[in-house]
């Protein structure tokens, strides 16, 4: 195996406080991935190269070993399964909750809710785990409108300061998970490029537990 390492990036919102991380802990694109339509940066740590990606993408380049380590959110991997990584480190970046939310003031009426989601797995787990049947819709934007139009009696979302749902007549009610983003690891990679590994994740959790010093 070589020891060219390939760090597969989640773009997006996450994408800033990633780079900011990663250049504390020696590894800084070459060029200007915010003004570029590239996809694989090389950067100043020898040997490793980036690659900017989707999120729900980087999961499965790690799995397959096509990227060596990635960072995305927890939310990711709940969702589409983070079986066959390791996840060593959280980041600590992007925290918000993954929650469920009704119109203020519902009440359950019988062990059978409709839920809207995009987060379809994660829902079904969590109501499954609690004996409530629930008919899960997928939906991939606006959740909150889903109550209000009687598609659903509550929906599962992420909240951050819960603004977006109590704009909509909502109210957060359980919390399914705290999300973060975290560092993935692809197994074999662990093992056969285990010191650059490490030292990569050495490096970016002393950069962690400076930022939140
Ligand atoms: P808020 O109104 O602050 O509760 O923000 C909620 C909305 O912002 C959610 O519907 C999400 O779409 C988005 N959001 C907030 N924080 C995050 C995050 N860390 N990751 C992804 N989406 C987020």
């Amino acid at each position: 195996m070589s020891t060219e390492i390939t760090f597969a990036l989640t773009k997006g919102r996450i994408l800033k406080e990633t780079l900011r991380l990663l250049a504390e802990a020696g590894i800084e694109p070459t060029e200007d991935i915010d003004n570029s339509r590239k996809l694989v940066f090389g950067c100043s740590a020898p040997g490793v190269r980036l690659l900017v990606i989707r999120g729900l993408d980087v999961p499965t380049y790690v799995r397959h070993g096509a990227a060596d380590i990635g960072v995305v959110g927890k939310d990711v991997l709940l969702e589409n399964g983070g079986e066959g990584l390791y996840e060593p480190l959280d980041l600590g970046i992007a925290r918000c909750r993954l929650m469920t939310a009704a119109p203020v003031g519902w009440t359950p009426g019988s062990s059978r809710v409709r839920v809207a989601t995009k987060f379809t797995e994660i829902a079904r787990r969590f109501f499954a785990e609690r004996g409530v049947h629930a008919d899960v819709i997928k939906l991939y934007g606006a959740m909150e409108l889903a109550p209000m139009m009687n598609l659903a009696d509550v929906i599962v979302d992420i909240v951050d300061t819960g603004n977006t749902m109590r704009a909509n007549g909502l109210e957060p009610i359980d919390v399914i998970a705290d999300i973060s983003s975290r560092l993935v690891v692809n197994k074999a990679a662990m093992r056969g490029k285990h010191a650059a590994i490490q030292g990569i994740i050495d490096a970016l959790t002393v950069a962690v537990a400076r930022r939140d010093a």
